[in-house]
């Protein structure tokens, strides 16, 4: 029988088995629905169906049952404390959420969902490229509008509520990619729900593993199920996860329906089984992520090393205080600039050149010449992302190893 999922006590034994065996012909895992349509037994349930009278499945653009067996553990690993808090109330009366084809089709329909033409968004400065885009390129044109934050502090986002206190949306991505400073989710949570406004967080970097923005009040998460939840690069997809119910019954629905960003049926059940050792990975993503940090940090060819998890770090004490883990993201500046990292990203043989994140092997990459291109330069340098910087997704492979690829790959 299906347990509810506050009965298991750890992240593993949930992620192994729950919704796993729920299908009609008892499968161990879960088969792949890769099929457009559902059948019905009758006109009348046709119907019934439709109209969301009768559970069942319709359309897989509307729905599909790997992908509600997806959102469901996703929704319930976001809102893990949530439902240890509320022991009475059922999981679906608590959270709810939806996949997506992308990581960038969760942040539209999240943003678009939330804010209509002629309503304001308030935004940290620096943010992963593709949703920079949206805010810079596409929101305007759909009169939504864009108010970046430069000070990203608490008194920062005071002050702008002060001057936008009709905003509807406050939009925040932490730790920010790819330089690792950290946005106070609390404190923007506290000043947004002062004025009426939601909160959505991109937790791609963190993942549920290491921060909870339900927890600490956030009405939004969005994810790049790409990333650390399916775990190793085979896999394209989105997630918006939400307490925000009516919301998500409303206008989510209504955006992803009409939007169509809907993922395949593969995707979701590779992404499933990717889930089944998520909290083991990410325990030595992080593991090997502060250990590599470290090295770096010693290591005279490097000139600034950023994790979170470093005492260095100048969102250090917010870490502690609002993450539960670090992460497998690591950022350093070489002394030798953008002709050290080249040298560095051509001389690697464990760690692969590549974009992305959050796979099992390490990936190295260039931001200013990668991910962050299209962030005018001016605007890439207030971020912290110089032409030296190189992003590291630190991967599970034996730490000795990656040290020692990584660190002989710097010159001196
Ligand atoms: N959010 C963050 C923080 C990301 O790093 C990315 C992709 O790298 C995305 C969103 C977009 O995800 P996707 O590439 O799956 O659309």
């Amino acid at each position: 029988m299906k347990l509810h999922p506050r009965e298991y006590s750890g992240l593993s034994t949930f992620l192994t088995h729950y919704l796993e065996s729920d299908n009609a012909q008892n499968a161990h895992i879960s088969p792949i629905y890769q099929n457009s349509v559902f059948t019905f037994d009758s006109t009348d349930e046709g119907a019934a169906i439709a109209a969301g009278e009768k559970p069942g499945y319709y359309y897989t653009r509307l729905n599909n049952p790997n992908h509600q067996q997806l959102a469901d553990r996703l929704a319930a690993l976001e809102a893990w404390d949530l439902m240890k808090q509320n022991q009475d109330a059922m999981p679906d009366e608590l959270v709810g959420g939806l996949v997506f084809a992308s990581g960038m089709a969760a942040v539209t329909a999240a943003i678009l969902a939330a804010v209509r033409s002629g309503e304001t968004v308030l935004t940290q400065a620096a943010l992963y490229d593709g949703t920079y885009l949206f805010f810079k390129q596409l929101a305007p044109r759909y009169g939504i509008k864009v108010v970046w934050i430069d000070e990203n502090t608490p008194a920062g986002w005071e002050a702008a509520f002060k001057k936008h206190p009709e905003a509807k949306l406050a939009y925040i991505e932490t730790p920010v990619n790819p330089t690792l400073r950290l946005t106070d989710i609390k404190a923007v949570v506290r000043l947004a729900h002062q004025h009426g406004a939601r909160v959505a967080v991109d937790n791609t970097f963190a993942t549920p593993y290491c921060q909870r923005p339900l927890t600490m009040g956030a009405d939004l998460v969005v994810h790049s199920t790409t990333k650390y939840l399916s775990g190793h690069g085979q896999v394209l997809g989105g997630a918006l996860i939400t307490t925000d119910l009516e919301l998500l019954r409303g206008e989510i629905y209504q955006v992803y329906k009409i939007l169509g960003a809907t993922p395949s049926p593969i995707d979701t059940w590779m992404a499933n089984i990717g889930l089944k050792t998520f909290e083991l990975r990410m325990g030595r993503h992080c593991q090997n992520a502060l250990r590599i940090a470290k090295r770096l940090e010693d290591h005279p060819g490097v000139s600034r090393v950023y994790y979170p998890g470093l005492t260095s770090h100048p969102d250090y004490d917010l870490a502690r205080v609002q993450m539960l883990d670090y992460g497998g993201m690591v950022a350093f500046e070489l002394k030798g600039g953008l002709e050290a990292g080249k040298h560095m990203m051509d001389q690697v043989r464990v760690a692969t050149l590549a974009v992305s994140l959050g796979n099992v092997d390490t990936l190295v990459q260039h931001p200013a010449s990668m991910t962050h291109r299209n962030t005018p330069r001016e605007k890439r340098l207030a971020a912290g992302i110089t032409d030296g910087l190189v992003r590291l997704s630190v991967g599970i492979e034996d730490s000795a190893d990656l040290a020692r690829d990584l660190l002989h790959a710097i010159p001196k």
